[in-house]
């Protein structure tokens, strides 16, 4: 099968010939239909990500299983599945509590490279190609765990719901799951990418007035009044707090950083109103600090938090998130801007670094 290898970061993608292993225990082999592109993958190619080379990136993946290794019992050949970035030991506290984003797993095997059990399926002349996130979808086929491959109605299109992988499900899941926005609550939203535009789409389910969104490209403020957002702010024209003080009468009852610079947060934290939250749901750029913290703040009950893939559990939430697509209420389709054939790949990337479009996906 093709895929897109990268050899080492801040080169190019080479798209070649690579074999794939059957699937073994607990494992199924998915044929990729589409792919998202996210900032994740962007940020392992800039070498900015622990992970190993060469490796085969992508986490954004659907399709539809080809076949089952053994013990798989909850899916069969035929079944459309969203391959979540979320890879989980399913016996941790965490995972039995019911959070299994926190399993330690998922982020372990992504250092390593492997899927779990320390196994890489991908090969080229006899050398191991390392995975990504266990999914590696810049690829015609990925062998994923069976945790990570979610089932989901077969009228979907999965071209577009391949975005509740990692993006849409994380700007979703912090507006529903994180923050359980409330009818008639505020809301503020920095950064309006892929995952700050999916949080205004789920606080406007959520019925939240106002849903302020601060970007500094007015085509981004554009899409956001499109899906949801009922004022916004240019943060390269206006002072953005001192807006959303305005809109909301002292601040926002939830306040989300979706942007990848941290000099932002102090500015986050101000938007948010006494006793309100303010969740961290973007990437930080790792190893980056934060030193101006006002104390007073936490004193009248600001709650500084984060977020991870929307603090869902993806059994549950994207089968719902699908359906609630498909009933109109999550309208993700709006987020994908172009689609790329895998041998266009870099050209995507390049895309995606110049701050073009909003979700670039990746169809087979
Ligand atoms: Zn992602
Ligand atoms: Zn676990």
């Amino acid at each position: 099968m093709k895929a897109a290898i990268l050899y080492e970061p801040n080169t190019q993608f080479k798209v070649e010939e690579v074999t794939i292993d059957d699937p073994q225990q607990g494992e199924v082999l998915v044929k990729l239909v589409a792919t998202g592109v996210c900032h994740s993958d962007l940020h392992a190619l800039q070498g900015e990500m622990q992970c190993p080379f060469p490796i085969v990136l992508g986490h954004e993946g659907a399709g539809i299983v080809e076949k089952v290794g053994h013990g798989v019992t909850g899916l069969t050949a035929g079944d459309h599945v969203v391959l979540s970035a979320l890879v989980f030991c399913g016996r941790c506290s965490y995972c039995v509590s019911g959070r299994p984003r926190l399993c330690s797993l998922w982020g372990r095997m992504a250092v390593q490279g492997t899927l779990p059990g320390g196994v890489k399926r991908l090969h080229k002349d006899g050398q191991d190609i390392n995975h990504f996130y266990c999914q590696s979808s810049f690829a015609e086929y990925a062998v994923v765990n069976e945790s990570a491959a979610i089932k989901v109605r077969e009228d979907a299109p999965l071209d577009k719901i391949a975005l509740f992988a990692c993006g849409a499900t994380t700007g979703i899941g912090a507006a529903l799951n994180a923050a359980k926005v409330q009818a008639g609550e505020t809301v503020v939203v920095y950064g309006c990418g892929g995952v700050g535009l999916s949080t205004v789409i789920g606080a406007n389910l959520s019925g939240a007035f106002p849903i302020i969104a601060v970007d500094v490209s007015d085509e981004k403020l554009e899409r956001a009044k499109e899906l949801g957002a009922t004022h916004v702010i240019n943060a390269s024209q206006e002072e953005p707090v001192r807006k959303v003080l305005e809109f909301t009468g002292g601040g926002a009852d939830h306040a989300f950083y979706c942007v990848g610079g941290v000099d932002i947060i102090p500015q986050v934290l101000r938007s948010t109103k006494f006793g309100g939250k303010c969740i961290i749901v973007g990437l930080p750029p790792r190893g980056s600090t934060v030193e101006t913290w006002r104390p007073g703040d936490f004193l009248m009950e600001k709650v500084l938090t984060g977020s991870i893939l929307g603090s869902s559990r993806p059994s549950i939430d994207i089968p719902r998130y699908v359906n609630l697509f498909m009933s109109g209420k999550l309208p993700i389709d709006k987020l994908v801007t172009r689609t790329y054939a895998l041998d266009q790949i870099n050209d995507a990337f390049a895309a995606l670094e110049k701050g073009e479009g909003v979700r670039n996906v990746i169809t087979f």
